[in-house]
């Protein structure tokens, strides 16, 4: 069963003269493993449609059911538990806090989550090697470049072990060296660890990464297809 499914689902934003319809009915399905880029113009409806699947928003009609479940239908403490056992997020900012080491700011999550700290310690040290970190667990994040940076947001949205991640422009910030090493990263837990990935880039070179590309447009999905992915700087 797919673990994303969105069914006619639209979203209006204000009312009267000032409504704008930002989805227009969308239906999408993500199954488990896949790796999908999001693409479009702006104004598209990617963002609206990203912070649906990451339980920021609700849509003003239509159903949303991850793992067969309405989320429409569940409790707001209900989707914050959705949130943060089975989703992670990765954004274009890296968003760490920035007088913690490396290893705090992946431990993070842990924290909110009752683990006990040496389970915290140990699993912030293996997702940390996961994303190619090892050395660097006591560095600062202004202490760590760019892409060691968008490496600790990473490790931090795995460590929780997320059915999903959704990452929004994660390469936005970094060079196209840097953005490949990052593309490895987590093509890498996408194809060894198994997380489904939905991934928002405005970048064909980044999207070309993928598996599946779904393009928005005025609110609606223009193009949904299979894509062979294409590795780059190998
Ligand atoms: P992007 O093009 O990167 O998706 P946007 O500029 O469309 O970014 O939106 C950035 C943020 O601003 C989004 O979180 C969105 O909810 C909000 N936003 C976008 N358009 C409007 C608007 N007309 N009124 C209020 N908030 C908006
Ligand atoms: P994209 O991410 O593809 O740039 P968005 O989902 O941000 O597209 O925006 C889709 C449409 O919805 C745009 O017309 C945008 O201005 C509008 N919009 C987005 N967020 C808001 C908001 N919070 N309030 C009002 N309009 C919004």
């Amino acid at each position: 069963q797919p673990v994303i499914d969105l069914s006619q689902v639209t979203k209006v934003y204000g009312h009267g003269a000032g409504e704008v319809r930002a989805l227009r009915g969308i239906d999408l399905r993500i199954f488990p493993g896949e790796f999908v880029a999001v693409m479009g113009p702006s104004g598209g409806g990617k963002s609206t449609c990203m912070n649906i699947l990451g339980c920021l928003d609700t849509p003003t009609s239509g159903t949303y059911r991850f793992l067969g479940v309405p989320v429409g239908e569940m409790t707001a403490d209900q989707r914050a538990l959705l949130r943060r056992n089975y989703l992670g997020f990765v954004f274009q900012g890296f968003n760490l806090l920035s007088r913690t080491s490396a290893l705090e700011n992946v431990e993070l999550p842990l924290i909110y989550r009752h683990v006990p700290k040496e389970e915290r310690h140990e699993r912030a040290r293996k997702a940390l090697r996961e994303v190619g970190l090892t050395g660097r667990e006591s560095h600062v994040p202004s202490e760590l470049s760019g892409g060691q940076q968008q490496r600790v947001a990473i490790a931090r949205a795995i460590v929780s072990e997320p059915k999903v991640l959704f990452a929004d422009e994660p390469t936005g910030n970094l060079d196209t060296a840097t953005s490949a090493e990052i593309m490895k990263v987590l093509t890498a837990l996408n194809e060894e660890r198994g997380i489904t990935i939905a991934m928002v880039t405005h970048e064909p070179d980044i999207a070309a990464w993928t598996r599946r590309i779904v393009r928005f447009r005025d609110g609606t999905i223009e193009s949904d297809e299979a894509n062979a992915p294409v590795r780059t700087g190998a």
